[in-house]
């Protein structure tokens, strides 16, 4: 295969793969709605999760969106420095999400700052945003594509605590969060929370948080035992499904942390909603492609 022929086989399968979790949910959301939704004994929230349900079966079935807002398409990127095709790989992603937009078809999302013009594309200056982290002596690439929404994207805030604030501040802050503004954001909602020195690494940890699996936790001991509190507590509150009263608020929370200044708790929380988009592939050296967040699609055929 010559180098073109790569790049447009893997542009060709990232489309592919945009425009099915535009429209599939991955298996892990899917499984927590309907262990949510069997555990609501009233009529709305119930009622609520079946709609859910049968906009998921719907959106197959007429080969739509599962919602309307395509939202910003994000990608986090783990690549080998080995890859065949690190160097095209963030303009490859950028073609992938043209394509996807016209073939699924997206709703257009991007509007250019500053010049207020929508590119009708999905893409414009900076986006799709492309976060990396190199991997030495690897040959494979491994990409979370996320589609984030306006609404979930609404309940996002950074900021820095006083030392003193201790992990009783890092609740306070998400909480407020949580009861401010978490019903904009479609609940049950995966709250992701970075926890770190300044407001730009906790911003971006909380979003990476978003990306593990439901269910998963901290590795350290004390910070999961801190996300089943906050889950708790956020729960409590007693959003339910699209904010309109039910037992559950979340389908979790997830903590991403690092070693931090001692005179500073960076601290910052963003959420994903019901519709919680996202995808992970892994491509070896050959471009052969494996997806273990949906049972549902085969980048290989
Ligand atoms: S919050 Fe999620 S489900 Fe609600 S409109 Fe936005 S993307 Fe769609």
């Amino acid at each position: 295969m010559t180098r073109e022929e790569s790049v447009k086989l893997m542009t060709d399968k990232m489309a592919k793969f945009v425009a099915h979790i535009a429209k599939k949910l991955p298996d892990d959301v899917v499984a927590k709605l309907e262990e949510l939704g069997a555990q609501e004994n009233a009529a709305l929230p119930k009622v609520l999760y079946e709609t859910m349900t049968k906009n998921q079966n719907l959106a197959v079935a007429l080969d739509r969106p599962s919602c309307q807002d395509t939202g910003v398409l994000q990608f986090w990127v783990k690549c080998g420095t080995r890859f065949p095709l690190i160097d095209d790989l963030e303009a490859l992603l950028k073609e992938a999400v043209v394509q996807a937009t016209f073939a699924a078809p997206l709703r257009h999302n991007s509007v250019e700052t500053f010049d207020e013009y929508n590119t009708k594309r999905n893409v414009g200056k900076g986006t799709p945003t492309v976060f990396w982290d190199i991997v030495p002596n690897s040959d494979q690439c491994e990409i979370y594509a996320y589609m984030a929404g306006g609404g979930c994207t609404l309940p996002g805030k950074a900021m820095v605590l006083m030392p003193g604030a201790g992990y009783e501040g890092i609740t306070d802050f998400v909480l407020d969060q949580m009861t401010s503004y978490g019903l904009n954001a479609c609940p049950p909602l995966l709250v992701g929370v970075g926890v770190a020195t300044s407001v730009e690494t906790a911003a971006l940890l909380s979003k990476k948080a978003l990306m593990r699996p439901i269910g998963s936790h901290n590795e350290n001991e004390n910070a999961a035992k801190m996300e089943k509190l906050l889950e708790d507590g956020i729960n409590a509150i007693g959003l339910g499904p699209q904010g309109m009263g039910g037992k559950f608020s979340v389908m979790g929370v997830n903590i991403e942390n690092t070693a931090r200044h001692p005179s500073t708790i960076g601290v910052a929380v963003n959420v994903g909603c019901w519709s919680h988009r996202r995808g992970h592939v892994v491509f070896d050296k050959d471009l052969n492609a494996t997806v273990d967040t949906h049972s549902t699609v085969d980048l290989n055929q």
